[in-house]
């Protein structure tokens, strides 16, 4: 495999960046993770955008290069890859002393990719095993300590509550993700993913000011659902609202829509709601080929 850091392609052997890099040292680092179809990068612009963002609320606002796209590319034609997932690091780079940061320390930008085609009978993605969700006791950091709406290297808060899946687990069943509340009991999101539901047939989410990722994934169902005229409504909601729903499930890039068959030991129908919505994302997907 060849990945590309600071500006060269290198074989991903040789990929390193320094024992000082502040992203590796401190978390001090914004990240992507994307998806390619066909050769092209699904929603190129929105991911660019989120980045840029992040980049600005670290107080590195040009640290994104200009020619971040081509880097992409290169990465993609030179491990022959149409079908990949892709991850772009942006690290405030190398921790010239023991001090404080120097101001003009040079990012560190890595892109990572690696193959990921879209399987299944239906054309749906390999990741298309319905999921197991369960709330977690960990809660969120609040966004007055940690913004939730910036991606960053810094992922302990979902990291810890994915080893209290495991601490807790009964059974074989490990849940594939924990479902955070914030400290006032409000569901947020999953560790690496949004949530959905449906109750009555309107396509409930947490509102973007429920401390949570804008989902790149999210957004676009939001839109694909508002195009068909199925009720959107975002909002802030309990444990309960979501034990109530009759369908449930997650998006992120790589499972794009992903089913959620039990939540905290109740079990769940994929209903016709969701099964419309990955129809309709698929019919996005097919357009990339
Ligand atoms: N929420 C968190 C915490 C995430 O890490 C991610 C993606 O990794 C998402 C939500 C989903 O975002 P996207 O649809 O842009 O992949």
């Amino acid at each position: 495999m060849y990945y590309h850091v600071n500006g060269e392609l290198v074989d991903s052997s040789n990929a390193s960046v320094s024992v000082r890099d502040r992203g590796f040292m401190y978390g001090d680092a914004a990240f992507e993770t994307l998806r390619a179809y066909g050769g092209s990068i699904f929603e190129w612009e929105a991911h660019l955008a989120r980045l840029k963002r992040t980049c600005e609320t670290l107080a590195m606002p040009d640290a994104v290069p200009g020619d971040l796209a081509n880097r992409v590319e290169e990465t993609l034609a030179a491990n022959d890859l149409e079908d990949a997932y892709v991850r772009v690091s942006v690290t405030r780079g190398e921790q010239p002393g023991k001090l404080t940061p120097h101001p003009t320390v040079e990012p560190t930008i890595v892109v990572i990719v690696a193959s990921l085609p879209r399987g299944g009978l239906d054309g749906r993605s390999i990741w298309d095993e319905p999921a197991v969700l369960r709330t977690v006791k960990t809660r969120r950091i609040p966004d007055e300590a940690l913004p939730a709406d910036i991606k960053t290297h810094n992922y302990l808060n979902g990291i810890l509550a994915r080893l209290e899946l495991r601490r807790t687990q009964r059974g074989d069943t490990i849940a594939d993700e924990a479902l955070i509340r914030d400290l006032n009991g409000y569901i947020t999101e999953g560790t690496t993913s949004n949530v959905f539901f449906i109750t009555d047939g309107t396509l409930c989410t947490p509102s973007l000011d429920a401390s949570i990722l804008p989902g790149i994934t999210r957004s676009v169902v939001l839109s694909l659902a508002q195009k068909v005229n199925i009720p959107v409504e975002t909002d802030h909601y309990r444990i309960e609202d979501i034990h109530a729903a009759n369908e449930v499930f997650l998006t992120n890039t790589t499972w794009e829509l992903r089913p959620v068959t039990t939540l905290d030991g109740i079990e769940i129908e994929t209903g016709a709601m969701t099964d419309r919505l990955i129809r309709l994302f698929n019919q996005r997907i097919e357009q990339f080929y």
